[in-house]
């Protein structure tokens, strides 16, 4: 069954492995996008799980330097041109409707921006990352921007008025815009002035306490926007200590009794997250999740939250 996974940080582990290695001197490189073991979505993994379309994040954590910070994207969209787009069959999806376009041995690759600390506040910056594809802005990591203010930030606005021009240009260019990480200030301008809204990576917090996870009524707005909520995979939003595929389904459990049957999608953060869920270590093991999922939901939900929810809403 066909997945399409919504979030990933394989870019930023390519992006260290270049500048630990100097990168361009290929010999020294530690990481190889087709096999590495250290990249949990890596090429043969991804045809193992049968990932249709990753979403690739370019990530700028906070401490790197204002004036650093768009070396730093080129950088690791540069490494989704050479390393991730030269792989055999990977195709560029260049809009979101190319996803329906794929052909039986093809993949597809989605290049996101995670935070909007790359482009400062040049909105020439961000619309030259929408040409270079840029098909999902997620506005904020943890900490506060100049365009909106993260669930780790005490400050708690909305988005700035620089951000509501950021906002425009995504719905002017389709540009999903991804309400993961932000707080709750910021997701109510969002729902009001966003056109494509979604949760890249995201869980119920009803089900965990997690200030990353969405609370009831958010997941409802974004049910009643035509947005979708996809899950993530990272033991800290999920539950108690270890995690299994049981604990996921929990989460996937409220949203359906929320009404978002049919919003439900995937986005698990491999590549971002250092501990896993029983049984989902890479995305090789996704067959673990269908596999749970088809037996408890049934092959024509589980399909939905595999892929088909997403095409539906944005494709
Ligand atoms: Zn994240």
């Amino acid at each position: 069954m066909n997945i399409i996974d919504t979030h990933c940080d394989a870019l930023l582990k390519l992006q260290g492995d270049a500048r630990r290695t100097h990168s361009y001197f290929q010999q020294d490189r530690q990481l190889n996008y087709l096999n590495s073991k250290e990249l949990d979505t890596n090429m043969e993994r991804r045809i193992e799980g049968n990932v249709k379309v990753q979403f690739y994040a370019v990530f700028i954590s906070p401490g790197i330097p204002d004036n650093e910070k768009w070396q730093h994207a080129l950088e690791q969209i540069d490494a989704f041109y050479e390393e991730v787009l030269t792989m055999k069959n990977m195709v560029h999806i260049k809009q979101l409707s190319d996803i329906q376009k794929l052909k039986e041995r093809e993949y597809g690759a989605v290049l996101t921006l995670e935070g909007s600390d790359a482009f400062g506040n040049d909105l020439m910056k961000l619309r030259t990352l929408f040409r270079l594809g840029v098909l999902s802005l997620g506005l904020v990591w943890n900490n506060g921007n100049l365009v909106a203010d993260g669930v780790g930030e005490k400050r708690g606005t909305g988005l700035s008025e620089f951000g509501l021009k950021v906002i425009e240009e995504c719905n002017k260019n389709n540009v999903l815009i991804d309400v993961s990480h932000l707080n709750v200030e910021g997701f109510e301008d969002v729902i009001e002035h966003g056109k494509l809204v979604f949760a890249s990576h995201s869980n119920a917090r009803s089900i965990h306490n997690h200030a990353r996870n969405l609370h009831d009524e958010q997941i409802i707005k974004l049910i009643n926007k035509g947005g979708m909520i996809n899950i993530v995979f990272c033991p800290p939003f999920i539950g108690e200590d270890k995690v299994t595929l049981d604990d996921v389904m929990l989460h996937i459990d409220k949203i359906i009794e929320l009404g978002g049957e049919r919003h439900i999608g995937l986005g698990s953060d491999f590549d971002g997250i250092t501990e896993f869920v029983e049984g989902l270590e890479d995305a090789g093991q996704y067959g673990n999740l269908i596999e749970a999922l088809n037996l408890k939901y049934g092959k024509e939900f589980t399909e939905g939250i595999a892929s088909r929810n997403f095409t539906e809403r944005f494709c």
